[in-house]
């Protein structure tokens, strides 16, 4: 879901000993695995901010009621629209194996 603004490489999360405890970030792999070399970025952001930050946004941004609203009426269209004519791959014909067959005219 969340990707580094300057490579696009997926974050990791590293520790970090903070006395007794250990601190949790998130950090840019292609920095973390490959180094400055494959991207400059060594931000790291703490799991419980970053973590809170995107919930918000989903918050903010998945309850509002106006999408909502669009979401159900993308929904009910969907439903209402006829059926696909799409075949499912176990019901397509194919080659019986010699086992299947003889199992047949049992
Ligand atoms: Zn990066």
């Amino acid at each position: 879901m969340c990707r580094c603004g300057l490579c696009g490489g997926t974050l990791i999360v590293k520790s970090r000993g903070h006395g007794k405890q250990r601190a949790f970030s998130y950090a840019c792999s292609s920095f973390e695995l490959r180094g400055k070399v494959v991207c400059p970025n060594s931000l790291k952001m703490r799991l419980e901010v970053a973590d809170d930050a995107i919930l918000s946004a989903l918050e903010r941004e998945l309850l509002d009621p106006e999408i909502l609203q669009e979401a159900a009426a993308r929904a009910a269209r969907r439903v209402a629209a006829p059926a696909r004519t799409k075949r499912c791959a176990a019901t397509r014909s194919r080659p019986r194996s010699p086992t299947l067959r003889g199992l047949s005219r049992a």
